[in-house]
């Protein structure tokens, strides 16, 4: 038995201890992405909590760990171009600063 449920009843993730419970019962255990059923599994959001992703079972998927850190590091990469596409975003002169008064 895994000691990773033993944790003061947290477990790093994010999902409730009923979700992981029902994605134990429930979910394939196999790699969402390369189908991998030989290896350690994690409980992975298909949509990241960051992005609006919930902590249900409907948004989780069970992830080897290679493919589980592919995908932290994807998403990682892409939040940084987000905000650097945010910062160089050409900025619109305001309709007001062409307003002369009188
Ligand atoms: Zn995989």
């Amino acid at each position: 038995m895994s000691s990773n449920w033993n944790n003061n009843g947290r477990y790093h993730g994010g999902f409730p201890a009923a979700v992981k419970k029902r994605a134990e019962q429930e979910l394939p255990k196999v790699c969402a992405h390369c189908g991998a059923t030989n290896c350690p599994l994690r409980l992975d959001h298909i949509r990241n909590t960051a992005r609006g992703g919930n902590n249900t079972i409907d948004n989780a998927q069970w992830l080897c760990d290679t493919c589980h850190d592919h995908k932290t590091r994807a998403e990682a990469a892409e939040g940084q171009a987000i905000r650097t596409a945010k910062r160089t975003l050409p900025k619109r002169p305001h309709p007001l600063d062409r307003m002369m008064p009188g």
